[in-house]
């Protein structure tokens, strides 16, 4: 598989992944980083087919027009997206780029449309809802401390130790990692029950 992780102009991570037979691509997350996807794209003669948004956010999508007027890509977002999309999806929904398979996991919380992205059942994205030893935060409008609760223990958690995290932010000592060291390093993901992690998110 194809990979890169770029962060150009501030603290957002986009990603590229892609199919090497195929040259099939898709972009996660546009964020500001939209010329030197572009370049990659072009270098590697890739055939970018989707722009996935992994919330509305505007520091998430900022690149996409630039993207999407440079290569015939469609934009995906959660089905009830305020953001602009062409493709809908929901929880469970599977994409393909060439073999590579990616897999929607509907995670509300720092946003209703916030979606985090299996790839391979390897490579997990996560947008603003994991970052590397934090979790997104639930106080800006739309976010919800127990839909939170319920996407990263219900959900991120239940995936496999060895399923490598991907964040939307580079907020973490380091830039990627794993669930099984999340589950054992990052102290918001400490066992706790609902009204624990509630009271937890809403400490200043
Ligand atoms: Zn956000």
């Amino acid at each position: 598989m194809f990979f890169r992780q770029i962060q150009q102009h501030s603290d957002n991570f986009s990603y590229i992944i892609a199919d090497e037979d195929s040259k099939e691509a898709a972009v996660v997350d546009s964020s500001y980083n939209a010329d030197e996807l572009t370049k990659i794209i072009k270098q590697e003669k890739l055939k970018l087919k989707y722009v996935i948004n992994t919330h509305g956010h505007s520091d998430h999508t900022a690149g996409n027009t630039e993207l999407i007027s440079d290569f015939a890509a469609k934009l995906v977002a959660y089905k009830q997206s305020k953001t602009l999309h062409d493709i809908p999806v929901d929880d469970g929904d599977v994409l393909r780029i060439g073999k590579i398979s990616i897999r929607i996991i509907y995670t509300p919380g720092h946003t209703v449309d916030s979606i985090c992205l299996l790839v391979d059942d390897q490579k997990l994205f996560t947008g603003d809802t994991l970052f590397i030893g934090e979790c997104g935060r639930t106080d800006l409008p739309g976010g919800n401390g127990k839909a939170m609760y319920e996407s990263l223990f219900g959900k991120l958690l239940k995936l496999g130790d060895a399923v490598e995290v991907y964040p939307g932010h580079d907020y973490g000592v380091k830039p990627s990692s794993t669930i099984g060291e999340q589950r054992k390093t990052n102290y918001t993901l400490k066992p706790r029950s609902l009204q624990e992690f509630l009271d937890f998110m809403s400490q200043p």
